[in-house]
């Protein structure tokens, strides 16, 4: 079957996530950015955290880095 101009409107709507799949249009749910990791489990967000974190702070240490090389 041909996909309808109405599954482009119920995509633009939300999507339905079931099992990591879109079932309105079929993306993945890796695609998006703030995907739930697939491992699962309510401690899965932590090293996202950590990754956060990590960034963070190494953005403040090479900016602390450069104004001392500028002083
Ligand atoms: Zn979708």
């Amino acid at each position: 079957m041909e996909i309808e101009p109405e599954s482009t409107a119920v995509r633009a709507a939300g999507h339905h996530y079931v099992d990591g799949r879109c079932t309105v249009c079929g993306a993945s749910l890796a695609t998006n950015k703030i995907a739930l990791p697939q491992t699962g489990g309510t401690g899965s967000l932590q090293p996202l955290f950590a990754v956060l974190l990590a960034s963070g702070k190494t953005l403040v240490a090479s900016a602390r880095s450069v104004s001392k090389r500028n002083s």
